[in-house]
């Protein structure tokens, strides 16, 4: 058997740096995170540059496309590392079809939607499905009952006013959706969840007093804290009309399992959720729950993957609407740099939920 021994002094400086690795694994996470130059052609490129791989000997990392200019080198024409990324060109995509869908009074044809944007219809529902979490349908019945919801809650009309003027063309087929998308009929909604019942109990957990609320759809808060008292104020106001009980003993069991996922958010939570928020804040919210535990994004990240990449502050904004942590986790949400940034229910209770989750 013949044993070769890799020497300290035959790793040449690009194998030694911790970019080579994504760049053997042409990773997509690092794209658009640094280039690298080859010396025997001149040309920079992208990690995922499909081109064959160089020698390491004659690679060189660099922090962005300006650095590898500057360094003399031209952009590679295969993989156009100057140019937006094949991500970013989707999130454009998939900006321009929810533009496109909102502006419309009733869902466009997802074949006239397609085509808009220059796809195929199957490529173009598999693309919007996988940035927004959203099919273009739900999409559109999301952003339509959050146009009923605003206008209920302002009190401008009646429901079946609001209903029509958000784009349903019949108020049967709304009712018939609305309870998955206002998780309650629209006269209940307009009464500001008068009907609408929670339960709740308050717990103790490692990361200090925990609060558990279920409405009949699923669990719509668990928020962390202090005090208990503030805790059961919070809920209070997130939920100004809703018919506040305690929970029972048999409630205790379902506090029981969310206390135990908050302890290890790795094992998942098998209890339905009951989101409320603005079309926006929904596809955040999705968003965030696809970030496996153990991994953290930033804001810009985020605002990508939903399709507006701008919309970094509106993102911020409705990490902080969260009113379900841990199971929508928004902690997992840092700075660009890596750096905390803020947390609803305190920067600790993040450091110390990232901390766990990285094992
Ligand atoms: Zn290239």
């Amino acid at each position: 058997m013949n044993l070769v021994i890799a020497k300290p002094e035959n790793i040449t400086p690009a194998e030694r740096d911790p970019r080579w690795t994504a760049l053997v694994n042409r990773d997509p996470a690092f794209d658009g995170k640094f280039v690298y130059s080859v010396k025997t052609t001149g040309v920079y490129c992208r990690p995922t540059c499909p081109s064959r791989l160089a020698k390491p000997e004659n690679i060189a990392f660099h922090a962005d496309c300006a650095e590898a200019e500057s360094a003399g080198f031209r952009p590679c024409l295969r993989c156009r590392p100057n140019e937006a990324s094949l991500a970013e060109r989707h999130a454009a995509i998939v900006a321009e079809a929810c533009r496109l869908i909102e502006a419309s009074e009733e869902l466009p044809a997802l074949d006239a939607l397609a085509q808009s944007v220059g796809m195929s219809p199957y490529h173009f529902h598999r693309l919007f499905k996988s940035v927004t979490g959203l099919t273009p349908k739900a999409y559109g019945a999301a952003h339509r009952a959050r146009r009923v919801r605003d206008q209920l809650a302002e009190g401008k009309s009646s429901v079946t006013e609001a209903i029509y003027d958000a784009g349903f063309n019949s108020s049967s087929r709304f009712y018939e959706t609305s309870n998955k998308v206002l998780g309650m009929t629209p006269s209940a909604f307009r009464a500001g969840g008068i009907e609408a019942e929670i339960k709740f109990a308050v717990g103790q957990c490692s990361l200090g007093a925990i609060l558990v609320a279920t409405s009949r759809k699923g669990v719509c808060a668990i928020l962390l804290g202090d005090d208990p008292d503030q805790l059961v104020r919070d809920l209070q106001d997130r939920f100004p009309k809703a018919k506040l009980i305690g929970g029972d003993a048999e409630f205790e069991k379902l506090v029981a399992k969310v206390v135990g996922f908050v302890e290890a958010p790795a094992i998942g939570l098998d209890l339905p959720l009951d989101v409320r928020g603005t079309a926006f804040q929904e596809r955040v919210w999705q968003a965030l729950r696809n970030i496996p535990a153990g991994e953290t994004v930033s804001y810009s990240d985020i605002a990508a993957r939903i399709g507006a990449p701008k919309a970094v502050r509106a993102v911020a904004q409705a990490c902080a609407a969260n009113k379900i942590a841990v199971a929508i986790p928004c902690h997992r949400v840092v700075r660009n740099d890596g750096g905390l940034s803020g947390y609803r229910w305190g920067v600790e209770r993040k450091r110390a939920l990232l901390g766990r989750e990285r094992g």
